[in-house]
């Protein structure tokens, strides 16, 4: 059902048509159109814009932060802890933590596969030596 021609905002478009949205109570103009609302509405997406921003700024260590050795099982394990407690202290940006954790996991694939690849050369070292007596 169409609104009654006095319900709706009388703001004039600059095609010189009217503006067929409903008016806010008490206004001639409609929540677009009647300037009260055009400042809260523009304060309300200054401050969501804001909001949105400050989501976005993650929580980081400062860029002099010393690098953290990932060599061995140890330095995961090390590196895996402090991680931790830093996402738990609110210093590391949860999402970094969840990156870092992946990157810990195949760091800590690659070393396993590594360690693996050391043993079976040396076990087939040992082999060829029996064989060449
Ligand atoms: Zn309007």
């Amino acid at each position: 059902m169409p609104l009654p021609r006095d319900s709706r905002c009388q703001h004039v478009k600059p095609d010189g048509s009217r503006c067929r949205a409903p008016r806010v109570r008490g206004s001639p103009y409609c929540v677009f159109h009647d300037p009260g609302f055009a400042d809260q509405g523009a304060e309300a997406r200054r401050r969501g814009g804001l909001n949105r921003a400050e989501q976005l700024r993650l929580a980081v260590l400062p860029e002099d932060t010393p690098d953290l050795p990932l060599k061995t099982v140890g330095d995961i394990i090390e590196a895996v802890e402090a991680t931790f407690n830093m996402v738990r202290r609110g210093q590391l940006d949860a999402r970094i933590g969840n990156c870092l954790a992946v990157l810990c996991q195949v760091q800590l694939k690659a070393i396993e596969g590594s360690d693996l690849e050391q043993r079976i050369a040396a076990l087939e070292g040992r082999q060829n030596a029996r064989i060449a007596r």
